[in-house]
């Protein structure tokens, strides 16, 4: 018997935008399927994404596929159509945004996995009103987006478990995604204990072949309830009625390479189109959630009550100027209380980079662009301070504008000279360290922490991940070294992300002392981000900086589009950079702000050299429409344009 030769358009994870077609003799359909075939000289896996038994018009020569990979359909339309639109949307490929979206592809990048959290349940509780009020308005509503808006320890995973249980037994399918999840993460037991094998748990350890066995079962539908970070937004589970966001406020929602994603706007997208409802949750939205609920596009479930038992922390702000070293004379004081109670101390130091900063030691005043209103930043080599928003450079200034202190200079500490003044004032006190440097070996952030819950340290210091330490109950005192490094970062997120990061220490802090203490030091006591943080005025806040961003134009009352150019020829980095620059301009897209070209933060990574557009609209569209015809006539085989749709970095 004759096989019969059928044609296949094939599409590559590559940036090239278009199918290739390949001939097939093979019995079964392979759409959905990917396979091996040869491109240009290397065999690459393409995917399939349609077939037919005629020959596509033309008289190229076409070849074969060299085999399949797949023995069952890895995805349908339904991805297909998914894809083209995180294609559209992020400017990448259709290969690229598939290849982003099947198990196989990238993985996640993860902080290393270890969890310590409370037992958990592994029955469904008795709700509190606000939580059955909660479960209610989740479950009742078809395609709707809602925000579980609660304090930390208010049960908001109660109730999305319980809201994914209704909804499952309706017959439909649940995502439910977390920041990241690892093995040991206390959600994966409790959903395991409830929903039996019915859950697919998406979790940093699993190897490609587990991935893909996961997506199959999701795909069959033996797996109605799928658990995971980020990625796990593109699940192929069937008949969707649920989307969770927990902690939609974490950054790492956002893919930090091509494409550009955001889980949050993917999750949007898939609900509408399923007719699914949506639920995102935190403690500390981001400011743009908070905006959506004011606005009340996004209805809002308040959590209240403190189910965890526990109580708030007291907070106290420590002003830090004229003092000498990273530790205040509160700071060391309440060190020593708490190591006489018998209890033990994390101190914190903020997460991101520049830990030195210019400011006036007198007043906390700090130099700001006066177009763009974020901080600028001190070039040590060329005296010159820099905005990295739309490169304007100025002298720094040797007198305070603010209070005429001489006192103006640059400061910050980082964890190693924390350390060594801890071990010289407590020489006695077992300290730990873990921070990036520390953790790179293998196991010892899980070793630490053991240590640190089994009260063999008294003092754990580092990074954000001594968070991780937060819940355990020996600990009374958490220090915020420097709650200003963050605060003078050239982004204008930098005052919420600091407000949000204290908010949340102080939260987990208090999960089980009756007498945690917060200290947060800081040379800009009355920065509201700072101050108002400290006295858990949430809302205010949000309202005066909701207000600050709507005078200055960002988002959420605007849009942003970042290009950012990178190449290790300085020079040409910079010529590029200007030629798209006049193209933007020439084509007076209607209610668009070009910012820069500008040096970006964070200049040089690997060798390359990086310099930002930052396009900031009214008209997303228009300038939607701008960017992707700029993309298709771009073209420079020296200098790489990446495009960030709504960044949330500015780095
Ligand atoms: P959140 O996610 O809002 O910070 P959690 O979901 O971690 O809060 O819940 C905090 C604690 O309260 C957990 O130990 C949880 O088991 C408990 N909890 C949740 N709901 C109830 C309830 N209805 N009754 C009693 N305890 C509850
Ligand atoms: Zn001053
Ligand atoms: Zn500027």
């Amino acid at each position: 018997m004759e096989s019969k030769i059928r044609y296949l358009q094939v599409i590559f994870n590559t940036p090239v935008n278009s199918s290739f077609t390949y001939s097939s003799d093979s019995d079964s359909l392979l759409l959905g399927y990917r396979v091996i075939a040869v491109f240009g000289r290397r065999s690459l896996t393409g995917f399939v994404i349609s077939e037919s038994p005629e020959r596509p018009e033309g008289n190229y020569k076409i070849k074969p596929i060299k085999r399949v990979i797949d023995k069952k359909p890895l995805f349908g339309e339904g991805e297909i159509d998914l894809a083209r639109w995180i294609s559209s949307m992020y400017f990448c490929s259709l290969g690229e945004a598939l290849s982003s979206m099947l198990p196989g592809g990238r993985r996640d990048s993860r902080s290393p996995a270890f969890d310590t959290e409370d037992p958990v349940s592994a029955v469904p509780r008795k709700l509190s009103r606000e939580q059955e009020i909660a479960v209610e308005a989740i479950t009742n509503f078809d395609n709707r987006i809602l925000y579980l808006y609660g304090i930390t320890g208010s049960g908001k995973t109660e109730v999305f478990l319980q809201a994914a249980e209704k909804v499952i037994a309706e017959g439909q399918g649940v995502i439910y995604l977390v920041p990241e999840i690892s093995l040991t993460h206390q959600l994966t037991s409790q959903v395991r204990s409830r929903f039996d094998d019915k859950v697919a748990i998406i979790h940093s350890a699993l190897t490609p072949s587990q991935r893909l066995v996961e997506w199959h079962k999701i795909r069959n539908g033996d797996a109605v309830l799928v658990i995971g970070a980020r990625s796990a937004v593109f699940a192929p589970v069937i008949n969707l009625g649920l989307v969770i966001i927990d902690e939609e406020h974490e950054g790492s929602y956002k893919s930090g390479r091509a494409p550009r994603y955001h889980a949050r706007q993917v999750a949007m997208k898939r609900a509408g189109i399923s007719g699914a409802s949506l639920v995102m949750g935190s403690a500390t939205p981001s400011l743009e959630a908070y905006y959506l609920m004011e606005e009340g596009r996004i209805i809002r479930l308040n959590l209240t009550k403190r189910l965890s038992g526990g109580a708030v922390p007291r907070n106290i702000v420590v002003d830090m100027k004229g003092s000498g070293g990273s530790l205040s004379k509160e700071l060391i004081q309440e060190i020593k209380v708490t190591h006489e109670m018998g209890k033990q101390t994390i101190l914190f130091l903020n997460r991101r980079g520049f830990s030195y900063f210019f400011h006036c030691r007198s007043c906390g005043w700090d130099m700001k662009c006066r177009q763009c209103s974020v901080s600028m930043t001190f070039h040590k080599k060329r005296n010159k301070m820099v905005c990295h928003y739309c490169g304007s450079e100025t002298t720094p200034v040797s007198v305070c504008p603010e209070c005429s202190s001489l006192d103006v200079g640059y400061s910050g500490f980082g964890t190693e000279l924390v350390e060594g003044e801890i071990r010289k004032i407590f020489p006695n006190l077992r300290i730990a360290r873990i921070d990036s440097d520390t953790v790179k070996k293998k196991g010892s952030l899980g070793s630490t922490l053991k240590e640190f819950r089994e009260q063999n340290l008294d003092i754990l210091l580092g990074t954000q991940m001594v968070a991780k330490g937060l819940n355990f109950p020996g600990v009374r005192l958490v220090g915020i070294i420097l709650a200003d490094s963050g605060l003078h970062l050239p982004d204008f997120r930098a005052g919420e992300r600091t407000f949000s990061l204290i908010m949340q220490v102080s939260g987990r802090a208090g999960r089980y002392s009756k007498d945690g203490l917060v200290l947060i030091q800081t040379y800009d006591p009355n920065n509201p981000a700072i101050s108002m943080a400290a006295d858990l005025r949430q809302e205010e806040y949000f309202k005066l900086e909701l207000e600050k961003r709507r005078v200055l134009g960002f988002p959420p009352w605007s849009r942003l589009f970042r290009l950012v150019f990178r190449g290790s020829d300085e020079e040409k980095v910079v010529t590029y950079a200007e030629r798209v620059l006049s193209s933007l301009e020439e084509w007076q897209v209607e209610h668009m702000e070009i910012l820069g070209p500008a040096e970006c933060p964070v200049k040089k990574i690997s060798g390359n050299y990086r310099y930002q557009i930052l396009l900031r609209t009214s008209n997303f569209n228009g300038v939607h429409e701008a960017v992707e015809h700029l993309n298709r006539i771009a073209s420079s085989s020296t200098v790489y344009m990446e495009i960030d749709v709504d960044p949330v970095s500015l780095l």
